[in-house]
């Protein structure tokens, strides 16, 4: 794999090879020449997201009675890997189709899945997922929006932040309490279609440290009807258990997108490296920047292997949540690390942001953050000890 010396895994055949190859040709050819000004823009426009559906590339892992490419998460993951060993990692695309289609293709309803996700495959329909509120993240439980049933409808009322996509979503997932006396017995999750409904409002387009081109919003429900089928799943109170099942695939997406990220940072610095001169020869050539390259080299390899053995086993149903969180934590870390290590071999030129590992290093930063802090993979880690 690129710049590591690792073997290709089993699940990397054929059928992924022409993939990933035809998604780097349309990265190249398709959303190069406007991504710049996507991260000016602070999104990537609507044209790219439905170019990518056309193309193929929106939710491989859905099955083909639904639109999609009847793939497995070796799709997801190549795609992944592909945006970030090539710089296109503010694209949401890994939300949308490994995070927000699973929920419909699991606990969906037939008819469920039938209107919504032929949508994300083509890329009519924009995916996000709102579970953080302003006086809850980590704590997921203590949610407040609520979902009240009223006839063959619920009213949703509440209010979202740091929603990824959120400015351009028309699918989003809303994590509601259906019952607000109860903890995570009362969670539900509900499909709100923003066309579809009078009462929802986006806030601002929120500024952040890095991941400039991805939009990421404050979202508002004031009493947001929708029909009573918006809820996924047969029941109300399931919200908790389907997202506790589902965080597996998102932590180890996380960690898909760091292990790319460092793969991405070792190749601009080996390159840096080799062309900069300083006291009449390579950077390279001081023996400082070999053992620290060194040293990256060998923990992305380490990285690299412990992240393609957690992409099996969830192909094949085996990935464990504390597995999951070990690859999350440990490669986001890494990431962190490893941009700091590779800023520092550029000099003054890794902190000017036309420089890639500038940006690298800005946009690691919140993958320690998100899809559950480190200090909670650590936490649900420490409960199996
Ligand atoms: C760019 C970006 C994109 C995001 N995208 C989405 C999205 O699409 N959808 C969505 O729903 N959310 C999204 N989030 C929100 C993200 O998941 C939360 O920010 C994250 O879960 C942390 O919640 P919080 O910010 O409220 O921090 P808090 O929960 O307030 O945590 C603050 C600090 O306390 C620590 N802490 C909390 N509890 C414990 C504990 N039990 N033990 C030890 N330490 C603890 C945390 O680790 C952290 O260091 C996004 C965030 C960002 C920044």
């Amino acid at each position: 794999m690129g710049v590591l010396e690792v073997p290709a895994p089993s699940y990397q055949d054929e059928e992924i090879t022409l993939l990933d190859e035809a998604f780097a040709r349309f990265l190249e050819q398709e959303i190069a020449p406007d991504y710049e000004d996507f991260v000016t823009a602070g999104s990537v426009s609507r044209e790219a997201w439905k170019k990518t559906g056309d193309g193929g590339f929106l939710c491989p892992a859905i099955p083909e009675a639904y639109g999609g490419a009847g793939g497995t998460f070796a799709h997801e993951a190549a795609i992944i890997h592909r945006l970030g060993v090539d710089g296109f990692d503010h694209f949401g695309i890994a939300l949308h189709s490994a995070i927000v289609a699973p929920y419909i293709l699991h606990y969906g309803s037939e008819d469920q899945k039938k209107r919504w996700l032929p949508g994300l495959v083509s890329g009519d329909l924009v995916g996000a997922i709102a579970m953080t509120e302003p006086g809850a993240g980590s704590d997921l439980q203590g949610v407040k929006t609520t979902a009240r049933k009223d006839g063959n409808h619920y009213v949703i009322n509440g209010s979202k932040t740091f929603i990824t996509n959120g400015q351009l979503a028309n699918l989003i997932i809303v994590v509601a309490k259906t019952d607000p006396a109860q903890g995570a017995k009362g969670i539900s999750l509900f499909v709100v279609e923003t066309e579809q409904v009078d009462g929802f409002k986006r806030g601002r387009n929120l500024d952040k440290l890095g991941l400039k081109g991805n939009d990421t919003s404050e979202l508002f429900f004031e009493d947001v009807r929708v029909p009573a089928d918006a809820l996924i799943g047969a029941e109300e109170g399931r919200g908790f258990y389907q997202l506790m099942e589902q965080l597996p695939q998102e932590r180890l997406l996380v960690a898909c997108q760091a292990m790319a990220a460092i793969e991405r940072a070792l190749m601009v610095t080996i390159d840096y490296v080799k062309e900069r001169k300083a006291f009449g020869k390579s950077i390279l050539d001081f023996q400082n920047t070999q053992f620290k390259l060194a040293e990256v080299k060998t923990e992305a390899t380490i990285g690299r292997v412990f992240v393609n053995d957690c992409i099996q086993r969830h192909i094949e149903g085996k990935l464990d949540s504390v597995t999951a969180s070990m690859a999350k934590y440990w490669t986001t870390d890494l990431q962190c690390k490893v941009m700091d290590e590779c800023l520092q071999l550029h000099g003054g030129y890794g902190y000017m942001n036309e420089y890639p590992i500038a940006r690298l290093y800005a946009d690691a930063r919140v993958q320690r953050i998100y899809a559950g802090t480190n200090e909670i993979m650590k936490v649900l880690i420490a409960r199996s000890l």
